[in-house]
């Protein structure tokens, strides 16, 4: 039998991750990627440490426009310890859990660990990295298919793999050219729309806290979506960022689009509810509203709540009103927080929207319009939260589409 010739299209995550799996399965891998490198997000992901896998996963918590069935099968084809069995064994990558976010890092705490393992053992088993070379398009040529570069002679292969990412950083190298390349196909691509990007209030009404950071509750709503997140909050002189900020970002971003920021986000500042805070701030001595709010808050926002609520931090407990503790109380569980935009593509983690779910086998990963032509990674209608889904799926996604590629 002939060797298969694949080409896969960007050295990401995903399409290193598919030719390990195409080369292991005995194609000619060619791995395409425009940068002078390769995988230049993961060098920049988790603060340069690489949250590469989340501890535990929750399939709920993925976002797609697609069929959210599909998007559970897919990922199920590379179930979570199976992935971390790879890293650890294959890759030769230990992983540690952080414990109080469940993220799981590379014990070397280096994110060019995981970058350059995976493009050595996509070498190992044989694919070829060609570097400096920019995709222009791809054509089916008969049963084949051709794909052109902005320099060299076009190649002849009987399979291509997009892992082209999405539009989030530019700077990586990904600028979602792929996702015009596929619609340009006839794939049907669902808008696309920055995520976990973090938030931007004009005026800032909280500027003076930039800096602050916390763990809280915190939801997003409009009339038809809503997100919610627990996790980091942080203060920035912009606005807002931080895990939970970040996670509930799409749903601001996409009340934009729609209808020009309708969205609302509450903010549960700390663990106690209205009953316990009603506890708290029974009149008591001397306390003040400031000396309470305080054991639970950082100083600075302690005062800023108290100020939003119309209650002065200095007013005693025995003096505070019902209406004023009532106020504080909303303030404290249900604070409504001002933004007016987001930090878009510049700074987002991921790209929402993508290449529909409905128009690919998700065993394979195969397009069901154009035989021979696979898609993985975000340029695919789906994104998780912060905590290494992202990659969870780039890997599974990437996976999937090199087996299915490298299959006669
Ligand atoms: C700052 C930041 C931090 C992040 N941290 C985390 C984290 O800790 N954990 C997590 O799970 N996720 C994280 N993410 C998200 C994660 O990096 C992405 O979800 C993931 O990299 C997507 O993989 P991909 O292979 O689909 O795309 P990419 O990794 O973007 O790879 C696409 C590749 O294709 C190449 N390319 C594009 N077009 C062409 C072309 N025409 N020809 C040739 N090559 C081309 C690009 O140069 C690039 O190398 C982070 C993202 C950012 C921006």
């Amino acid at each position: 039998m002939e060797t298969r010739r694949i080409a896969v299209i960007g050295a990401g995550a995903a399409g290193s991750m598919a030719a390990i799996f195409a080369a292991e399965a005995g194609a000619d891998t060619l791995l395409l990627e425009r940068t002078r490198d390769g995988g230049r997000k993961i060098l920049i992901s988790g603060g340069g440490r690489c949250n590469i896998l989340p501890a535990r996963v929750d399939e709920s918590r993925f976002v797609t426009d697609s069929s959210p069935h599909t998007l559970r099968n897919i990922l199920r084809s590379w179930p979570l310890a199976e992935q971390i069995r790879f890293f650890e064994g294959e890759l030769h990558l230990p992983l540690v859990e952080e414990a109080d976010t469940a993220k799981l890092f590379p014990v070397s705490n280096r994110a060019r660990d995981v970058r350059d393992g995976l493009l050595a053992l996509a070498a190992r088993r044989g694919a070829q990295l060609v570097t400096g070379s920019r995709v222009a398009a791809i054509c089916p040529a008969g049963a084949r298919w051709r794909v052109e570069r902005e320099s060299g002679a076009p190649l002849e292969v009987d399979a291509v793999i997009v892992a082209t990412g999405g539009l989030s950083v530019p700077s990586t190298g990904s600028d979602g050219c792929g996702l015009s390349m596929l619609a340009a196909l006839g794939h049907t691509v669902h808008p696309t729309y920055a995520a976990l990007t973090p938030l931007v209030a004009e005026p800032a009404v909280y500027a003076s806290l930039s800096g602050v950071s916390l763990p809280v509750s915190i939801s997003a709503r409009d009339g038809r979506r809503t997100a919610t997140s627990r996790g980091g909050f942080l203060f920035t002189h912009r606005g807002y960022s931080g895990p939970s900020v970040l996670d509930v970002s799409h749903v601001l971003v996409r009340s934009r689009l729609d209808d020009g920021a309708s969205a609302r986000v509450h903010v549960r500042w700390t663990e106690l509810d209205e009953r316990q805070w009603e506890t708290a701030l029974r009149p008591d001595g001397t306390r003040t509203v400031a000396g309470v709010l305080r054991r639970e808050l950082p100083e600075r926002l302690a005062d800023a709540l108290a100020e939003q609520a119309g209650v002065p931090p200095t007013r005693m407990l025995s003096q505070l009103r019902r209406d004023e503790r009532h106020r504080l109380i909303e303030q404290l569980v249900r604070g409504s927080l001002p933004w007016t935009g987001d930090e878009g593509y510049r700074k987002a983690e991921v790209t929402g929207g993508g290449v529909s779910l409905a128009e690919i086998d998700p065993r394979t990963l195969e397009s069901r319009r154009h035989p021979g032509l696979f898609i993985c990674g975000e340029v695919l209608d789906a994104f998780g939260p912060i905590g290494g889904y992202n990659f969870l799926w780039a890997w599974a996604t990437g996976r999937a589409a090199g087996l299915g590629a490298a299959r006669p």
